[in-house]
């Protein structure tokens, strides 16, 4: 029998997730001798026996960690034999200056979820389960090492029962730093608007009631608040949207169990196996036709965003009748989530009936994350919970610090081998979300023991992230916003080669200080040309235009006719489309007061939207669109015509041809699905008919998506559909959004060239 000993040094989120244990207990099954322990490189393993066993064990390690650890990197190195005679686990060995990989928030696994349901266990009914495979990770930790002193758990003494399990290595909460129990850890009480503690018997199984009974709950749970009711009742749907002040804009939901999503909506393996993974992410599902949930959950919309219980919390929340619950996040509308009691209690008082309060503190707020799946893929939307502070691994690409940009913020630093995206922040417009962004990159520097040394951010000279890079003492480097778009694609594909990026989105700074958004550029990571884009179009009144979309309409429509019909024929078909009030916006474009040029395609896809007859204002970001996409006909193959103009060096598409069929089409009385899709097909055709003509030019055949326009599911899928008929290579996002939350991960990834130039 022939013995050998390996040395195996495991990197990667190894500590804090029952990796020790599972090594030991891995040994123990293959008859191996030897030791374990955890060190500042992540954990080391000293084993020997039969050389086949040890193969046993490694495929074991590699083929299936503990579900919460990430292995980043093994080494294995065959030594002399040592004749251990027993496997043990060693104490730790002092960490020194290195990254400690933290967890992100897990999903309760089912093994607690079965000591939770068990009226003989000590966890029966505790709301705050959990073990080394699960629960609180990243939202309470204050600082490294990540022990639980360094956590909000601190305040809580273990009890003796609760101490044991801790201590034991077979135990399934061997060194779970959160781990407790009813009687010695957090605990639940609900009180009513005010903040009046109510004395209830069982605070869970009180709010179960009222739930039923229509009420409406701020809940406080993992990584914040939701705002909570029974989905199925309309009137307390509504009653929340009045009180939040939130008329359209989709409110997610929480399922019972599979069961229920399936009731409501159409569940392949893809999603079925993201929905029910330990992340446990809104995933954004498309509904069944019949009469499903209530038509004001999301009102215009074919999707609904779905999520099941990943707390011990929500699964004793649901009951027979219990099986479907609005989980939106508890903010005042532009503000950050929610996340301390005080706060919550001072800021929801006037939109909730109960609170339900905890005394665990979450130290670091994090939203519910945001996937869908598009062929096939999971894509992200909003990457948060369960995902952050997850790392991206890549070589070279130290010391950076991005700010990403001021809508959807996210932002990152790079250390080691390692970026680190952040959670979802918000958007920088207000005091409170800008310290909260300030806050959140303190902590990152705190944890990940991070000094930048260069901060990287948008060239736009207005935005907050703008005025934070000026005030910190390094050497800046500046990034358009399309660019950076273009680039997270290209990281997250691992591209190296030049690309024809197409960055189709909302709002970017352009170097000619217009408004971009329809853009082509062909680039790498360190420059960019703009090769293709939209026409320019004045946004009439700024701000307002976006809100508006009718406005957008009013200038497309402007554009589109200035050269064939006078000025009153114009005005003509503008007071019909929207009355009267439409003339002082034309004398705005056409005297070009307050008006910015933009080549956005979110606004086209607005000015359209409304044109149709769809939405004419928004009350939430992206609704136009997101309407537009909905009434779609799919089976429509026609489109519209366009004209491309060759103005060297870049193209120029000229959308008047486009509007003025679209206004034929409504003055015949098209079905406004057609219509959608005719307009898609087109954006379809001249996108590919751009990149044919710069392959033509440049000989490149990569083509990367990006941008928030491609969370249109049509478009991404369609028009990539496209490209790859026509022989492109074609590279979308997957786990870094393609909207404005990817942009930090852009600039990062230029950052790092331009420095690498440099050296
Ligand atoms: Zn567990
Ligand atoms: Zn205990
Ligand atoms: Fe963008």
């Amino acid at each position: 029998m022939e013995q050998k000993r390996v040395f195996i040094k495991v990197e990667g989120i190894v500590q804090g997730v029952g990796f020790r244990p599972f090594v030991y207990n891995l040994a123990k099954s293959n008859q191996l001798n030897g030791w374990v322990n955890n060190n500042s490189e992540g954990v080391y393993i000293d084993i020997e026996g039969r050389h086949e066993k040890i193969k046993t064990f490694i495929t074991t390690l590699k083929d299936a960690p503990p579900p919460l650890s990430r292995i980043e990197d093994i080494h294995i190195e065959y030594r002399e034999l040592e004749h251990y005679s027993d496997f043990t686990i060693r104490v730790s060995e002092r960490r020194e200056e290195r990254i400690t990989l933290i967890s992100p928030d897990m999903s309760i696994c089912d093994d607690c979820i079965q000591d939770i349901s068990d009226p003989n266990n000590s966890k029966y009914r505790y709301a705050f389960t959990n073990c080394t495979n699960c629960g609180p990770r990243f939202s309470i930790i204050q600082s490294i090492p990540y022990d639980r002193d360094k956590t909000t758990m601190k305040s809580f003494q273990m009890c003796e029962s609760c101490l044991h399990e801790y201590h034991n290595p077979m135990d399934r909460r061997f060194h779970a730093q959160p781990n407790a129990c009813s009687s010695c850890g957090p605990h639940l009480w609900v009180t009513d608007a005010t903040g009046t503690p109510l004395m209830v018997e069982d605070p869970l199984l009180w709010t179960q009631d009222q739930l039923s009974k229509g009420k409406i709950f701020a809940i406080k749970g993992l990584t914040g608040f939701h705002l909570v009711c029974d989905a199925l009742n309309e009137t307390a749907v509504q009653k929340l949207r009045d009180r939040k002040k939130r008329p359209h804009k989709p409110f997610a939901v929480m399922a019972k169990d599979l069961e229920a999503v399936k009731q409501y909506c159409f569940l392949d393996a893809v999603e079925e196996a993201v929905l029910t993974g330990n992340r446990k992410p809104i995933v954004l599902l498309k509904q069944l036709a019949h009469d499903g949930v209530p038509k004001n959950i999301a009102p215009n919309q074919k999707t609904l965003g779905v999520m099941l219980p990943y707390t011990p919390i929500h699964h004793l929340l649901f009951n027979e009748e219990l099986t479907l619950l609005v989980m939106t996040s508890a903010n005042i509308t532009g503000l950050p989530l929610e996340y301390e009691n005080e706060s919550a209690l001072q800021h929801l008082s006037s939109i909730v009936d109960f609170f339900l309060l905890h005394n665990r503190d979450i130290y670091t707020p994090v939203d519910d994350s945001v996937v869908k799946v598009v062929k096939n893929e999971v894509r992200m939307l909003r990457r948060a919970r369960g995902y952050a502070p997850e790392p991206l691994r890549i070589k070279n690409i130290n010391g950076i610090l991005a700010l990403g940009p001021t809508m959807k913020n996210t932002f990152c630093i790079s250390k080691g081998d390692f970026l680190f995206p952040s959670q979802h922040i918000g958007d920088l417009e207000n005091l409170e979300t800008v310290l909260h962004y300030e806050r959140n990159i303190a902590h990152f520097q705190n944890i990940f023991d991070f000094k930048p040394t260069c901060v990287v951010s948008d060239n736009h000279p207005d935005y907050a992230t703008t005025s934070f890079a000026e005030k910190l003492p390094y050497p800046q480097i500046k990034v358009q916003h399309h660019h950076a778009h273009i680039a997270s694609c290209m990281l997250e594909n691992a591209i190296t080669d030049p690309v024809i990026g197409i960055s189709f989105d909302g709002t970017g700074y352009g170097l000619d200080g217009t408004i971009w958004g329809g853009e082509f550029l062909v680039c790498d990571y360190e420059s960019f040309m703009r090769s293709a884009h939209l026409s320019y179009i004045s946004l009439p009144g700024g701000e307002s235009a976006v809100r508006e979309p009718w406005r957008m309409a009013v200038s497309y429509i402007y554009e589109s006719l200035r050269h064939s019909l006078t000025v009153s024929e114009i005005e003509d078909s503008l007071c019909q489309l929207y009355g009267n009030k439409a003339i002082p916006v034309m004398k705005l474009i056409m005297k070009d007061v307050n008006c910015i040029p933009t080549s956005s395609m979110g606004r086209f896809f607005d000015a359209v939207s409304s044109l149709i007859g769809i939405c004419h204002s928004i009350t939430y970001e992206g609704q136009a669109s997101m309407e537009l996409e909905a009434v779609l006909e799919s089976s429509e193959t026609a489109s519209y015509p366009y004209t491309i103009e060759k103005s060297i060096p870049t193209y120029i598409i000229h959308t008047d041809r486009i509007i003025r069929g679209i206004l034929d089409d409504t003055k015949t009385g098209y079905d406004k699905g057609v219509m959608s899709a005719k307009f898609h097909n087109t954006i379809i055709h001249f996108s590919s008919e751009i990149c044919s003509l710069l392959r033509k030019d440049t000989g490149i055949n990569k083509v990367a998506l990006s941008g928030g326009v491609f969370q249109n599911n049509f478009l991404l899928e369609k028009l990539s559909n496209v490209l790859e008929t026509n022989h492109f290579q074609v590279y979308t996002h997957k786990m870094i959004p393609s909207n404005d939350g990817g942009i930090s991960i852009g600039q990062m990834a230029i950052a790092n060239k331009r420095l690498q130039t440099l050296k």
